[in-house]
């Protein structure tokens, strides 16, 4: 098997992406096992801080990279929080703050409408000039007060219209199905079929 670095130390996302490249011969590894620091992630899209994560995890190791980055974009905010998801309410990170930040900010809000994103990139070497990029969204609206007891991040306030729950009322295996992750790694698996 091809060894691949992810360039996340996220447990969850190393089984999930693992499970997927291990069809393409791939063996996923985590950056962590290679002493790898976290990237910057300066750049005002997902597709560029993405892109910076896994040039970054490729050039330290010499491997090919997978790097991913998501976010919430909400219509009545012009689209924040956006790449500044996961700070929304500052230092340090916090999923309570944010979602707290998110309530007030839409307090007055009559259009709820967000959406969540996700971009994915594999290079094959640090300045490959081709990556594989594959996108997901998932398009649904902001909620009042918080529900379910799964999932993290907004989960709690985003609410898939198609179910009438949140994404924390959601199993793992139907939030998968319909989430901006879930549709970004079957592209990706697309992709990387019609690569080979
Ligand atoms: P990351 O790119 O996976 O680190 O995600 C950035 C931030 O976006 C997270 O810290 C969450 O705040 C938010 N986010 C991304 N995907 C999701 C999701 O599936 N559910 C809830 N929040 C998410």
């Amino acid at each position: 098997m091809n060894k691949l670095v992810l360039a996340s130390g996220n447990a969850g996302k190393l089984r999930e992406f693992g499970q997927l490249l291990a069809a393409f011969d791939f063996e996923v590894l985590p950056q962590s096992a290679f002493n790898v620091p976290e990237a910057e992630e300066p750049h005002v899209t997902f597709v560029e801080n993405a892109l910076a994560k896994a040039r970054h995890a490729s050039r330290l190791t010499g491997l090919p990279a997978l790097a991913d980055d998501s976010g919430l974009c909400v219509s009545a905010l012009g689209g924040a929080p956006g790449v500044l998801s996961a700070r929304y309410a500052g230092e340090p990170k916090s999923d309570a703050g944010n979602n707290a930040k998110l309530l007030t900010d839409l307090a007055n809000a009559a259009d709820r409408r967000a959406h969540f994103t996700c971009v994915l990139v594999l290079v094959r070497h640090a300045d490959d000039p081709q990556p594989l990029i594959a996108e997901g969204e998932w398009h649904g609206e902001i909620i009042a007060a918080p529900r379910g007891a799964d999932g993290f991040g907004y989960d709690p306030l985003f609410l898939d219209p198609a179910s009438g729950k949140t994404a924390a009322e959601l199993s793992h295996d139907e939030k998968n199905a319909r989430s901006h992750r879930g549709q970004a790694m079957a592209q990706l698996a697309n992709k990387l079929a019609a690569r080979r």
